[in-house]
């Protein structure tokens, strides 16, 4: 694809991103495609392998560390590792549609620095660090220990929010969807 897009949300861990990310990419899926992430992490109920993530054994990932097939790589979580794929970024260009993140803060900065004119960075901030910690309890996928270092992760992460290039609060799903669809739509047109 010729002048092919990045469009890159990050959030921490709870901000309701992932839901914003699915439904933005219903609502457009000529335009966009999801960037499939690889993670060490175990797949939740649900989750497909090569849908949602790729899981990988450590093993695996690392080799793919050594071998420089990584755009991006962040141990996101102590032992837990995530990362992009430089072919899946291709992959999806190649399809001739923009390629949409799900992605860590960090991870975030990071990509906007690799290709810093061809994408849109957005954080989706959550309405408070109270709602963020009553959405991890809710979600309780995880166990009290994971929930407490994602929230720790997530007070550090917020602060970041004022380096992306826009910010999204997350306190209507309608209505910040419709927010995200338009900034989307202008960036990419
Ligand atoms: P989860 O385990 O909840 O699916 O994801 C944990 C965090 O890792 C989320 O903030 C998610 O956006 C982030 N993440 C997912 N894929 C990647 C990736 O490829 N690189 C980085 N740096 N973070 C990622």
């Amino acid at each position: 694809m010729r002048n092919g897009k990045i469009i890159i949300f990050s959030a921490p861990s709870g901000a309701g991103k992932t839901s914003i990310v699915h439904r933005l990419l219903q609502a457009m899926p000529d335009s966009l495609g999801f960037s499939i992430s690889c993670t060490t992490r175990t797949p939740r109920q649900n989750e497909i392998d090569g849908k949602d993530y790729y899981f990988l054994s450590l093993e695996l990932f690392q080799n793919k560390i050594s071998q420089g097939d990584f755009a991006e790589w962040e141990e996101v979580y102590p032992g837990r590792f995530y990362g992009t794929l430089k072919s899946e970024i291709e992959r999806l260009w190649l399809q001739d549609r923009h390629v949409v993140f799900d992605i860590d803060v960090q991870g975030g900065l990071n990509l906007k620095n690799l290709y810093p004119t061809q994408s849109l960075a957005i954080f989706v901030q959550p309405p408070s660090l109270k709602e963020l910690a009553r959405r991890l309890h809710i979600r309780s996928s995880e166990a009290y220990e994971d929930f407490q270092v994602r929230l720790q992760k997530a007070e550090s992460e917020i602060t970041y929010a004022k380096v992306f290039d826009k910010v999204l609060i997350n306190d209507d799903l309608l209505e910040v969807l419709s927010r995200a669809k338009e900034l989307v739509e202008n960036f990419i047109t």
